[in-house]
């Protein structure tokens, strides 16, 4: 029996794995294994990834390869494919590429925007209208999702106005984005607040709200993706293995674990398209491949409940 089936039980994953998780790591990982990777997690039902960022490949030599990693997953027509942008230049590769989505950073906090990319809020919001712009003449129908990091506080700044990611919000669909994620970068989101600011976000913007991004830094990521749910939200980002973590955070987890969430998901009776057994074969090869790293979540130590609910996934 699944309590909650209801019209809008449908609940969609993308796994960012292949670019926040191993951004943020040492280990280069190949290309053919990224490849691998995307078969796998293709296979265990999963039709949105993040599978790398046109940043300089010497900023960031463990995603370098991002336009071949786009070319593999494009074999899947149903596979939506995301890449992460900074910047116009970056844009224009990832319309080059044929990505379904561009990824837009936004940090709603002054400081870390400024320690990041070394711009205001407000430069962003203009680097996005010139995207929009390029995104047009191109004839491109890619899709322009935004995503305000440190929505939920900052490492440098400490709290962040929920007026100014209410603000960052409403700017960004003014300027041509199609979707808004809320981003807990650094791990601060209690249940409390997420409620309280993606409300605030939908009475703003209404559906274009659409993504919820957090990390586990401080082990409340499941309870903000409750807390998510609840206000309405069906559109969740989580990374393999809960790989990641936080360059400014030894030990710290990174991501929400994909198999965490889906298995949260699945016994609250949401549907996901997603095999949890075949997910957690993934992390195990993947796990093979990246020796050195941390990996994070739970569900891989103690496997899946017995239960109805993971008969007919
Ligand atoms: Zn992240």
């Amino acid at each position: 029996m699944r309590p909650f089936l209801s019209l809008n039980s449908f609940v969609t994953l993308r796994d960012v794995g292949l670019r926040d998780g191993l951004q943020s790591i040492q280990t280069i990982l190949p290309t053919e294994k990224k490849c691998d990777w995307i078969d796998a997690a293709y296979a265990a039902g999963v039709r949105h990834m993040e599978v790398g960022s046109f940043v300089p490949a010497h900023l960031m030599p463990q995603l370098a390869d991002t336009a071949s990693v786009v070319a593999h997953a494009k074999r899947y027509a149903d596979l939506h494919i995301t890449v992460l942008v900074p910047n116009l230049k970056g844009a224009e590769r990832a319309i080059e590429a044929g990505a379904d989505a561009l990824l837009l950073p936004i940090s709603a906090s002054a400081a870390h925007s400024a320690a990041n990319v070394k711009k205001t809020p407000d430069q962003m919001l203009e680097i996005l209208a010139t995207i929009d712009s390029a995104r047009k003449s191109a004839g491109s129908s890619i899709t322009i999702d935004v995503g305000i990091s440190t929505a939920f506080g900052c490492t440098i700044q400490g709290d962040v106005p929920e007026s100014e990611v209410v603000r960052i919000a409403k700017a960004a669909v003014d300027a041509g984005a199609d979707e808004i994620g809320l981003a807990d970068t650094v791990g601060y989101a209690d249940p409390a607040q997420v409620k309280r600011l993606f409300t605030k976000v939908q009475a703003a913007i209404g559906a274009r709200c659409r993504t919820a991004h957090f990390h586990d830094t401080r082990g409340l990521a499941l309870a903000n993706t409750v807390a998510a749910l609840d206000v309405g939200i069906r559109y969740f980002d989580a990374s393999l293995g809960g790989i990641g973590g936080c360059p400014h955070a030894p030990g710290a987890s990174g991501n929400v674990s994909t198999e965490d969430v889906v298995y949260l998901l699945v016994r609250m009776g949401f549907e996901t398209g997603i095999d949890l057994d075949r997910l957690l074969v993934l992390r195990k090869q993947v796990s093979q491949w990246l020796v050195n790293e941390q990996f994070n979540g739970y569900i891989w130590r103690a496997g899946a409940a017995k239960s109805s609910a993971f008969l007919h996934q």
